[in-house]
């Protein structure tokens, strides 16, 4: 009958029309999620985009006496390598806490000597001394020459990025979309989900192992513990750079 004709091609446009609606909520989802995990300047990386499901730990601001080996216990009972972006005059204090991270086989990453969070402000003769003193004191003590720079605070601009491309680093922010704010002690639970709910192959995680608090180190084990599950494994980020494709290139 001509109504249930109708009736049936009114059915068929309608879920034609949900499924495009479906489709482009999906691809609008992905697509603003690609957009919320890093910045787009090529000079600087946020992650690396690729398929393998490898995520790069960071831990910022130590080494601390207390805390790194805390640290480096979890990190060596689940098999996982990670990157230490260390302050310099932290290294100057603990030289054995830096020298356990590097015979862990960890990365050694430079983090400034002095952490100066107006770097970027600073003159190039004073950027360039800010680096050169903290790769200088880690080849010392371990042999490692630091490829990988992460200014302090995550703060830059094209003279402190062009200052340390000069001297042969690659300049290293992190993944928005798993940053847990572990600074500002938000809580165990909060690290780890906030590190976990939205972890991607690829994502570069920021940590601290340099805080006065001791909620990075508890959230580890479980933060671990998930993302294994998830199938994901952990590497440095120099590790992870080189699963950088000809495509994307800066990042
Ligand atoms: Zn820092």
């Amino acid at each position: 009958m001509p109504f249930v004709v109708i009736g049936r091609r009114q059915t068929r446009v309608f879920l034609i029309a949900l499924a495009c609606l479906a489709l482009s909520v999906v691809s609008w989802a992905a697509v603003s999620r690609a957009a919320a995990r890093g910045g787009t300047d090529p000079n600087l990386v946020w992650y690396v985009q690729t398929d393998e499901p490898v995520i790069a730990l960071t831990f910022d601001d130590g080494p601390d006496p207390k805390y790194t080996p805390q640290v480096l216990e979890t990190l060596r009972r689940f098999g996982a390598k990670a990157t230490f972006f260390v302050i310099g005059r932290n290294v100057e204090q603990y030289p054995d806490v830096l020298k356990q991270v590097a015979a862990d086989g960890h990365e050694i990453g430079n983090h400034t000597y002095s952490h100066p969070l107006r770097l970027r402000k600073e003159g190039n003769g004073e950027v360039a001394q800010q680096l050169t003193k903290t790769a200088e004191l880690v080849a010392q003590l371990t042999g490692q020459q630091t490829r990988v720079f992460r200014p302090p605070g995550g703060a830059y601009n094209g003279n402190l990025v062009g200052v340390a491309k000069s001297l042969g680093y690659e300049v290293i922010i992190w993944s928005w979309t798993t940053n847990p704010s572990d600074a500002y002690a938000p809580g165990v639970a909060q690290i780890v989900h906030r590190v976990t709910d939205d972890a991607a192959p690829g994502d570069i995680v920021l940590l601290h192992d340099g805080n006065p608090h001791p909620q990075t180190v508890n959230a580890l084990p479980e933060i671990l513990r998930i993302l294994s599950e998830k199938g994901f494994r952990f590497v440095t980020v120099s590790e992870l750079l080189r699963l950088r494709g000809p495509e994307a290139t800066g990042r």
